[in-house]
């Protein structure tokens, strides 16, 4: 039977796509919503660079792909109305390890510069990522079937990747090999990862095979969600305190300098726990819920974008994404989507102590000079650029949440557990941190958590 009065009036704070949709599907079931945002835009990790380039291009800091699998992500697309444009998957790899550009494809495959077995030889980099992956992301087992997690995902959560990949007969070459590219790109890299969230979220990332981005930038999405929801955000409100009660909620936070409290009966936080772990609740939060708060780590990422006065790389045929083994890390085109300027922009993707090394502005150009040496006509062409880093975003203050060994499966229950009157969303409180759908899916469970608080 319901209690209380209805509509309940219900604050949710932090505009990325966990709170958009918690705000969205709120307000469809009749509630009172009023959403908080720090920024004056929304989208959060959803950050499409603007203004900095010329002819119009951006560049996508944050979030730039979509699955083919990620139903709940192309469901809000489509809600939103934008459109997506499928990305090319090249026929061949390009790799740039001990200063030289390698090219790997089924018909010449390469020969890597790392000292392999014969059967690894043979296998080739395809070979050896089924060989060594399948059996682990077979063990991961189905996280939204009864009786998850299985032992054998708990067993590969007491692992590092590393660990992982040697037990399944990965020579030390391979691993080098496995540390340049996507792979790496979670936390502190394979060696220091959870095996569990390393293949769970390969498992999120897919093939390759028809992925999509949205056509005009990606935060589009965000953006037109918002406008949905329209003067029922706040923009500019940074949430310093939470009061919290049996009867009601009240939060404090910040306007150009002033102080501000608005009175609830539910909150929802949907910001990552980076952020969270700044605001002052009174009474404070059970020690469970604080200490997952205060611990969860958060990958570092710098993105570092050059403006090319020709995309010189069409040459290259191929070139839509190189793996380094350079502190760069990944180089992507960013631009090939865009095609009204002759202009071009190339984005590093780095993370880890890389990308740490990378966020200090002094060190731009010292990134500069690693592209040129993977793109040396670049030195024509080179027209400037920005740096952009993720652990210096005040309201992200790191890229996304990732777990060493017997973290994940301990945190997770915690995490996404409500306390009193107060829910938790946003990516990191998923099984998917670093994606879309991880953060739709944590909005979708908060809702349900305060329906069924209702109806209970
Ligand atoms: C480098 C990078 C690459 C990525 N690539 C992909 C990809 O290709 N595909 C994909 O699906 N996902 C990708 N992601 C992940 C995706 O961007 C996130 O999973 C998703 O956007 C997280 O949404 P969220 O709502 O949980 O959190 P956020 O987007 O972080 O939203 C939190 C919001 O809360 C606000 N906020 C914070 N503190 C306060 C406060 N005190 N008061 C009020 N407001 C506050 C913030 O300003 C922000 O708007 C990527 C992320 C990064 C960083």
């Amino acid at each position: 039977m319901a209690i209380g009065r209805f509509p309940e009036r219900i604050v949710v704070i932090g505009a990325g796509m966990a709170g958009l949709v918690c705000t969205l599907e709120l307000m469809k079931q009749g509630y009172n919503v009023r959403l908080l945002e720090a920024n004056s835009q929304p989208g959060g990790r959803i950050y499409t660079m603007r203004d900095q380039f010329a002819d119009g291009l951006y560049c996508e800091m944050g979030a730039a792909f979509i699955g083919a699998h990620h139903f709940l992500t192309l469901r809000y697309a489509q809600q939103a109305g934008v459109q997506l444009i499928n990305i090319p998957v090249p026929n061949r790899s390009l790799s740039y390890i001990d200063g030289r550009l390698i090219i790997d494809s089924p018909a010449e495959p390469a020969w890597w510069p790392v000292s392999l077995t014969a059967e690894e030889r043979r296998l080739g980099y395809a070979g050896m990522l089924e060989k060594y992956l399948k059996p682990g992301l077979n063990a991961t087992g189905n996280p939204f079937m009864p009786g998850w997690p299985t032992k054998q995902a708990v067993l590969l959560d007491s692992m590092t990747m590393e660990e992982y990949l040697k037990s399944q007969g990965a020579s030390s070459g391979a691993i080098k090999l496995f540390e340049i590219g996507y792979m790496q790109m979670l936390g502190d890299g394979i060696r220091k990862v959870s095996a569990l969230q390393r293949l769970l979220d390969l498992k999120m990332a897919g093939s390759g095979r028809n992925t999509q981005t949205i056509v005009g930038g990606m935060d589009q999405l965000p953006k037109k969600l918002a406008l949905t929801i329209g003067s029922n955000i706040s923009y500019g409100c940074a949430v310093t305190h939470i009061e919290h009660s049996n009867k009601g909620v009240t939060i404090q936070f910040t306007n150009s300098g002033e102080v501000f409290t608005i009175c609830c009966d539910r909150v929802i936080v949907a910001i990552p726990s980076t952020v969270l772990r700044t605001i002052h609740f009174s009474p404070p939060l059970s020690k469970e819920k604080n200490d997952v708060i205060q611990n969860q780590l958060s990958t570092s990422v710098t993105r570092t974008v050059i403006q090319s006065r020709t995309r010189f790389w069409n040459n290259l045929s191929s070139f839509t994404t190189v793996n380094t083994d350079l502190k760069i890390g990944w180089l992507l085109d960013a631009t090939f989507t865009q095609t009204t300027s002759k202009r071009g922009l190339i984005c590093s993707y780095s993370s880890g102590e890389s990308a740490r090394e990378l966020s200090r502005a002094e060190n731009f150009h010292s990134a500069v000079s690693e592209v040129k040496q993977v793109l040396p006509e670049l030195s024509h062409h080179y027209e400037g650029g920005t740096v952009f880093s993720w652990d210096h975003n005040p309201y992200s203050r790191g890229a996304y949440a990732w777990y060493k060994p017997k973290q994940m499966i301990r945190m997770l229950p915690a995490l996404s557990a409500e306390q009193g009157r107060i829910y938790f969303a946003g990516d990191n409180t998923s099984l998917f941190p670093g994606w879309i759908e991880g953060a739709i899916s944590s909005a979708l469970r908060a809702v349900n958590q305060i329906i069924s608080s209702r109806l209970s």
